[in-house]
């Protein structure tokens, strides 16, 4: 069995603090390849730590907020301008995610030849609690507890024999205990450090719930000030832009 390579290329929340780039994960799962969420920072965060965008073939997204999917029509723009990509590009994610994407990409770049791309551009719906195979992955998606009209899900992807969970955005859930069960790494939002606050978890109601969550090893990311300032307090791993784990 290869190696799986986790980089998170961003960890911040979506008001850039700590000077983090937005959400973006890229696993190298030996013959698939792929983003979890893709911020409007992604193709900047690709570029700084080396990842060639042309190589992703699936892109997996939370939800529908931009910090979490607007990079989407600037790698599609880079394709449809300057990038020579040819090889297909998949994009699961919650429904209503291929007419979101296709609106982005009017408003961010009008006059653009819209979706129209010289590679296969395909795009799935993750239905709830069935997993869906795209090339070797295996994603199942649960709905989680997040601004409504983003259609947020948390998330569990098989690869390469190993289980990758990712809470997306969302307050506590016991959701999160399905998605993360036997999660070779669970990586989860902790936006706040102790104030309960809606449609996001804080780190207080998660110390809490830390024993319910069946996984080998949890990253909280999507840090906003708060956190970052009480960090000497916070007892889980903190993911950094550019940090790597191999699984
Ligand atoms: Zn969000």
């Amino acid at each position: 069995m290869g190696k799986t390579v986790v980089r998170f290329l961003g960890t911040g929340d979506a008001f850039g603090s700590g000077g983090r780039l937005q959400t973006c994960i890229y696993v190298d799962a030996g013959t698939t390849k792929f983003l979890i969420d893709c911020g409007a920072t992604a193709l900047i965060g690709m570029k700084r730590f080396g990842i060639d965008p042309s190589g992703i073939d699936v892109i997996v997204l939370s939800h529908l907020h931009g910090d979490h999917f607007g990079g989407i029509p600037f790698i599609i723009r880079e394709t449809q301008i300057i990038a020579e990509r040819t090889s297909p590009l998949t994009i699961v994610g919650p429904p209503g995610l291929e007419e979101r994407i296709r609106q982005a990409m009017k408003v961010f770049f009008p006059g653009s030849t819209d979706l129209k791309t010289r590679f296969p551009l395909d795009f799935i719906e993750l239905p709830a609690r069935q997993p869906v195979q795209v090339r070797s992955l295996a994603v199942t998606a649960w709905p989680a507890l997040h601004t409504p009209g983003t259609n947020p899900l948390s998330l569990r992807i098989e690869c390469a024999g190993r289980v990758i969970s990712y809470s997306g955005d969302t307050e506590w859930t016991e959701a999160l205990i399905e998605a993360a069960r036997g999660a070779d790494l669970f990586i989860c939002e902790s936006f706040e450090f102790g104030r309960t606050i809606k449609n996001h978890i804080d780190y207080q109601t998660l110390a809490a719930n830390k024993n319910l969550l069946d996984c080998r090893r949890i990253v909280l990311t999507h840090m906003n000030d708060s956190m970052l300032e009480n960090r000497s307090q916070v007892d889980l791993e903190c993911a950094e832009d550019g940090m790597t784990i191999t699984l």
